[in-house]
């Protein structure tokens, strides 16, 4: 990239670069240029980029060896005055993003002796992100799966699981995530597929204990979030005391389930909730917990194809049926088989839902041979009158009233 224009000479450049530094360690918040100060992160570059007001990075590769994904670089652009370069690792972390003191004390060593000093718990994920300087990269390694975790986890591969905090923080939780999550690290597939980039693209595997999803399992490639058979569980003597005492109001209750699958029987002052409209949107739950709870049929539903970045833009994860609680070892083998038919047929940098789109969620389903308890039936054909339709009849005629709905407003 050519030097952004009207640049000042060199010298005055690095200069500005450090005002407007000092400018960000003003006020009485915590400062990340201050913070930054700490370690041997190459500060001027990022002033020079607010200066230019372009980004000062240009992207580089650097190989380590007996590694093949998990390291990111950049250096420095050629207009920026004393060169420089960022180099980071992805670390595998903990379910849940609990952190061990002893393991952070471990790596916060392996990054003042071996990095630049400088850790990172980035993104959606809370990725663990160690900088480094490529003269140390291998020794880092090296220390790093002494302390008994690895580096890996971006490129087109399987990318670092993300579980929510689950049984061992949240009332919620209907599966255990974080187990779900270990075992799914444990498994020999899994791992070298999250240090070996080999798919069209990023595959992201995610465990939500409940609706909330926290761990925005929607979002991933296959995600796993627990759900319960039926109605949530009612107690009505509770929700009574609740709405004496003021803190539940049920008709707005049932005005707000998004479902309508609640009523309120003023009469009887009872509270009733059919099961068979009930889309475990936890709405009723949180607003009444615990005089109303999840059911205690307990299942772990999966959805596959969600992702926000893709050929056909950000997507919910499509629900293709029920597994059980218990059921880990075959919610690995059912991964492989989601991925199967994508890594033989999927053109590059397309993502899983991408993929999905272009071949309709009924034909997927059939190629990858997944058969699931609840899976979703459809009737839906593919019209051979429709030339290079991508999605089903019955989504195609969704969208189509929907525009309808829109262009009737406007
Ligand atoms: S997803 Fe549900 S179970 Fe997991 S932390 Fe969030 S609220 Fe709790």
């Amino acid at each position: 990239m050519s030097a952004p224009a009207n640049l000042p000479p060199k010298e005055e450049l690095l200069n500005r670069a450090e005002e407007i530094l000092k400018q960000l360690e003003g006020g009485p918040w915590p400062s990340h240029v201050s913070e930054l100060r700490k370690t041997r992160y190459p500060l001027h570059v990022y002033g020079v980029g607010l200066v230019a007001r372009k980004s000062p990075w240009g992207p580089a590769a650097v190989k380590v060896e007996f590694l093949n994904t998990g390291v990111l670089s950049r250096w420095a652009r050629d207009w920026v005055p004393g060169g420089g370069s960022e180099v980071h690792f992805r670390v595998f972390h903990t379910p849940g993003k609990f952190l061990r003191t002893d393991f952070l004390r471990k790596i916060t060593k392996i990054s003042r002796e071996l990095g630049v000093g400088l850790i990172e718990l980035v993104g959606q994920t809370g990725a663990l992100v160690l900088n480094l300087t490529p003269e140390t990269a291998e020794a880092m390694v090296d220390a790093l799966r002494e302390i008994g975790t690895d580096v890996g986890g971006s490129g087109d591969a399987i990318r670092a699981l993300n579980a929510c905090v689950g049984p061992a923080l949240c009332e919620f939780a209907l599966y255990d995530t974080l187990k779900w999550y270990a075992e799914f690290y444990k498994d020999k597939r899994v791992n070298d597929n999250i240090v070996t980039p080999s798919y069209p693209y990023k595959f992201k595997v995610k465990f939500s204990g409940c609706p909330l999803d926290c761990a925005r399992a929607q979002r991933g490639d296959i995600g796993f979030i627990g759900v319960w058979e039926g109605a949530p569980e009612v107690d009505q003597e509770l929700l009574g005391k609740k709405i004496e005492a003021g803190e539940v109001d049920p008709e707005k209750l049932a005005a707000n389930c998004p479902s309508g699958a609640i009523t309120w029987d003023k009469e009887k002052k009872e509270l009733r909730i059919d099961g068979t409209r009930c889309k475990k949107s936890m709405h009723c739950i949180r607003a009444a917990f615990p005089a109303i709870k999840p059911g205690k049929k307990r299942k772990v539903a999966v959805v596959v194809g969600g992702g926000s970045k893709g050929r056909f833009g950000p997507k919910l994860g499509w629900f293709i049926g029920y597994l059980e609680p218990d059921q880990v070892k075959d919610a690995i083998d059912l991964t492989f088989k989601v991925i199967g038919p994508w890594e033989a047929e999927a053109q590059p940098k397309y993502r899983l839902g991408d993929y999905i789109m272009h071949l309709g969620l009924d034909k997927f389903i059939e190629k990858a041979g997944i058969k699931l308890e609840g899976m979703p039936v459809s009737t839906a054909k593919m019209p051979d009158e429709v030339p290079y339709a991508v999605l089903p009849k019955e989504v195609r005629e969704r969208f189509l009233s929907f525009a309808q709905q829109l262009k009737g407003r406007v």
